[in-house]
């Protein structure tokens, strides 16, 4: 496995699939062939699909500036990774050089057939099995694990991730209007916060703002803010939003929620390289699914949980996730995307208390949950999987005819 910092990346919404990857590849056509004066681009599968609702098309035009471009949207030919484009770079001499990349989830990005980005691996634990046996073996925590396999540096960089989650959250509960796109669906965060529910339960207010916290991530997501793929750009709110809320209510120091998020990250690459995190490979249970399993982990060890209760409370926060679809509505990552961070930020926490009840580790692994996910994905009909095909997107298409 590579480092965490690859899993939490920074970058602007809405989607790390389909705006952070293909900008990153952009980036490298632009660094890689400096005689390049226009590039053809070929969007295939799910790129091609819901493209334009992503916002694939504008980031790419963008990012090749001063480059010329043009972008052709392919909805029929087959490719092996629904994420894929073709890239035809014309050059000033009149040649043309074709880099066919694959963006497979969380912005990372993988070029002319490479099998995982070139990034080094550094963590030789390839499952969470693996890694609890070498935390027993030297007495560590999750913590001490990937202190001693990524060093200190990587505590330097999780405290930036951490002030950009707290940012996001912070400019969506200040800002209010229309969402960008067609749908015209209004900012919602910002009005969680004020509510006439306010005086209601503990619980109540546990949720309302746990909620606004998730809605304000995910509304600056799909307005292109500035957000950390935790583990994606779709799934942003979940993670942030349990992180705020309990640092709040525990009083933990920041030095605490740094030490969660680098728990809550390996749980994340656990999921990225034995699975997936991508909607268009597995469905929403690989990028919901999997942040709510990040953050019940992140529960869980803000609730001082042991390495098992830990893995139960992010093996039943997947469990429940599995079979998720994903099906956003005219492409956009509005509707159901918005919303699912919140709920999902409130599963959450319902599977690190299951977890911290039971007192025992669930009978079923964290590892075997990961792989079910996984197959579920692979079985799952193509119109669930980042399409635009299926599920609500498709009834709300119906709906307005
Ligand atoms: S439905 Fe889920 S997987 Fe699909 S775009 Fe929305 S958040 Fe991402």
């Amino acid at each position: 496995m590579k480092s965490i910092r690859y899993l939490f990346r920074i970058g602007n919404g809405p989607s790390s699939s389909h705006t952070i990857g293909p900008y990153r590849i952009c980036r490298y056509i632009k660094a890689h062939y400096p005689k390049a004066i226009h590039v053809c681009v070929t969007l295939y599968g799910s790129f091609a699909l819901t493209g334009r609702g992503h916002g694939t098309d504008k980031t790419i035009t963008e990012t090749l500036k001063p480059l010329t471009s043009k972008i052709i949207f392919d909805y029929k030919s087959k490719v092996d990774h629904p994420n894929t484009m073709k890239c035809d770079i014309h050059m000033e001499d009149g040649s043309v050089e074709t880099l066919m990349a694959v963006s497979p989830g969380g912005g990372s990005i993988r070029l002319n057939g490479e099998k995982s980005a070139p990034e080094p691996e550094i963590y030789p634990e390839k499952n969470f099995s693996e890694i609890k046996e070498v935390c027993k073996q030297n007495n560590w925590d999750l913590v001490e694990f990937v202190r001693q396999r990524e060093g200190d540096e990587i505590f330097d960089y999780l405290d930036t991730v951490y002030d950009t989650m707290m940012e996001e959250i912070d400019r969506g509960l200040m800002t209010s209007g229309l969402l960008p796109g067609k749908l015209h669906v209004p900012r919602r965060a910002k009005d969680f916060l004020v509510s006439k529910y306010s005086d209601e339960s503990e619980t109540g207010n546990s949720f309302r703002l746990m909620l606004a916290y998730a809605f304000a991530a995910a509304e600056e997501n799909a307005a292109g803010g500035v957000v950390v793929t935790a583990p994606t750009c779709g799934s942003c709110g979940v993670l942030p939003s349990v992180l705020k809320f309990y640092k709040s209510k525990y009083k933990k120091s920041r030095k605490d929620v740094i030490n969660t998020l680098a728990v809550a990250g390996i749980i994340g690459n656990c999921i990225k390289y034995n699975a997936s995190l991508s909607g268009a490979e597995a469905g929403c249970q690989a990028e919901i699914g999997s942040a709510c399993s990040m953050a019940a982990a992140a529960y869980a060890y803000m609730k001082q949980l042991d390495i098992h209760g830990i893995e139960c409370a992010a093996e039943v926060a997947m469990e429940h996730s599995l079979g998720l679809t994903c099906d956003p509505v005219g492409g956009y990552v509005i509707i159901p995307c918005i919303e699912r961070n919140g709920m999902a930020a409130i599963r959450a926490v319902a599977a690190g208390r299951l977890a911290e009840y039971a007192n025992v580790s669930s009978s079923v692994s964290f590892d075997d949950v990961v792989q079910t996910m996984y197959r579920t994905g692979k079985d799952m009909k193509k119109a669930y999987r980042e399409t635009g095909k299926g599920g609500l997107a498709e009834e709300l298409k119906k709906s307005k005819k």
